[in-house]
C-alpha cells in the first residue's frame, strides 16, 4: 500500500513539485493547502483538501483518516520585506499555525516531519560557504519565524520525541524539467522570475537591488539551487526518518554563487534576449554574499544536485516562463 505523505502547503511553488516527486516515486500526497497564495492548478499530483494548517480540527480529521506516514510542511509566507512591514502576519502564520499542526501531530502519535525552513535562519553570515555549524543570527522576522520554527521542533522531539528534518534553502530556482509545473508568485518578488517577465514584456524594466556591495562585479551573489533537487533531498530526508533516523538540520544549495548580473546574463543567453535592467538602492536586509555548503546533506543523506549549473537552472525556468506568460492563470 502506497504511504500517505501529507502535504501542507503543496499548491505551491516548491510543495507543488514535491508532489509531483513523490508520486513518481510511489507514494500517495495529500495536499492542505488555503490557496492564499497556491495555485489550484498546481495541484496534480493527489488529493487538495482545502484549508488551514491552524484547522485543528480539520487536521484532527485529517490524521485520523489518512494515517500519514510523514509530513511535509511548506505553507509559510516568504516574503522577507513584508515580514518588517507586517510581522504580526508572519509569525501568527509561519509559527503559530505551526503549532497547530504540530500540536495535531503529537495527539495523533503521528512523526517525521520535513520542515521547509531557510538559509535566513543565519542571518549575515561570518564566513562563507554556510555550514550548519555557523551561528543563528537572524534579521528579519521572516529567518527569525523559521529559527522559532526550529527551536520549537528541537523542544517537541525532546518531550514527545516527534522526529524531524529542517531542510534549509539557498535560493529554490527552476522548474519541472517536464514543463508541467513552474515558478508563480503573486506578488512575484523574486529575481529570475522577475528577469523573466521581464523578458516576456510583462514588466517594463527590472530593478537590480544595489550595484556596490563588496563583490566581483558590486551585485549580490546567491547560490540558486534547482526545485527537483530540493524535491529529492526532501525524498531522501524522508527515507531517512521513515527508516528511524534522527532530526536533524541540512544545508541545501550547490556551493557555488552566482551575482544578480551573472543571472541577468544567463537568462539572456537561455532566452535569447536582452534584459533590460537599471540599478536601484540595496534592498534592505540583503547581504552581499549568501553561499551554502551542502556537504553535511551529501554525506548524510546521499544527496547530489542533478542541476549544480545556473545555466540548466535557468533553462528549465525560462521554458516555464516561455510557456506560461501568465503564469498558472
Ligand atoms: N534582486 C534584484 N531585483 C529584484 C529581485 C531580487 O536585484 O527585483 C536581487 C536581491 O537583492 C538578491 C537576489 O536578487 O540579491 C535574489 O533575490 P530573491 O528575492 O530572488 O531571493 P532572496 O535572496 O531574497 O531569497
Amino acid at each position: 500500500m502506497k504511504k500517505n505523505i501529507l502535504i501542507a502547503g503543496g499548491a505551491g511553488y516548491i510543495g507543488s513539485h514535491m508532489c509531483k516527486y513523490l508520486a513518481e516515486k510511489g507514494f500517495r500526497p495529500v495536499v492542505l493547502d488555503n490557496l492564499a497564495y497556491g495555485h489550484r492548478q498546481a495541484v496534480k499530483w493527489g488529493e487538495l483538501i482545502e484549508g488551514d494548517v491552524s484547522d485543528s480540527r480539520l487536521l484532527d480529521r485529517l490524521f485520523s483518516e489518512y494515517r500519514f506516514s510523514a509530513v511535509m510542511y511548506f505553507a509559510a509566507f516568504i516574503n522577507v520585506g513584508e515580514s518588517v512591514t507586517d510581522p504580526a502576519k508572519y509569525y501568527q502564520n509561519n509559527v503559530g499555525a505551526a503549532i497547530h499542526l504540530l500540536e495535531s501531530m503529537q495527539r495523533h502519535g503521528a512523526g517525521n516531519l520535513i520542515f521547509s525552513s531557510s538559509c535566513a535562519v543565519y542571518g549575515e553570515p561570518q564566513e562563507i560557504p554556510l555550514t550548519e555549524k555557523h551561528p543563528y543570527h537572524p534579521i528579519n522576522p521572516y529567518g527569525r519565524s523559521k529559527l522559532m520554527v526550529e527551536q520549537i521542533l528541537s523542544d517537541f522531539d525532546a518531550a514527545y520525541g516527534m522526529k524531524y528534518t529542517s531542510l534549509r534553502y539557498f535560493n529554490a530556482a527552476g522548474a519541472d524539467p517536464d514543463g508541467e509545473l513552474g515558478e508563480d508568485h503573486n506578488p512575484e518578488t523574486h529575481l529570475i522570475p522577475l528577469i523573466f517577465q521581464t523578458v516576456l514584456e510583462k514588466r517594463e524594466i527590472l530593478s537590480v537591488f544595489g550595484d556596490d556591495y563588496p563583490t566581483k562585479d558590486g551585485t549580490c551573489i546567491r547560490d540558486y539551487i534547482h526545485i527537483n533537487d530540493l524535491a529529492r533531498a526532501h525524498l531522501l530526508a524522508l527515507e531517512r526518518l521513515l527508516k528511524g533516523g534522527d532530526s536533524a538540520a541540512y544545508n541545501l544549495g550547490n556551493g557555488a554563487g552566482y551575482s544578480v548580473k551573472e543571472v541577468i546574463d544567463m537568462a539572456e543567453k537561455v532566452s535569447a534576449k536582452t534584459v533590460p535592467y537599471e540599478i536601484k538602492p540595496r534592498r534592505a536586509g540583503d547581504p552581499p554574499v549568501l553561499i551554502g555548503s551542502a556537504e553535511k546533506a551529501v554525506r548524510e543523506l546521499g544527496w547530489k544536485p542533478e542541476f549544480p549549473d545556473l545555466e540548466s537552472i535557468m533553462k528549465t525556468a525560462w521554458d516555464w516562463h516561455r510557456t506560461h506568460p501568465e503564469g498558472y492563470r
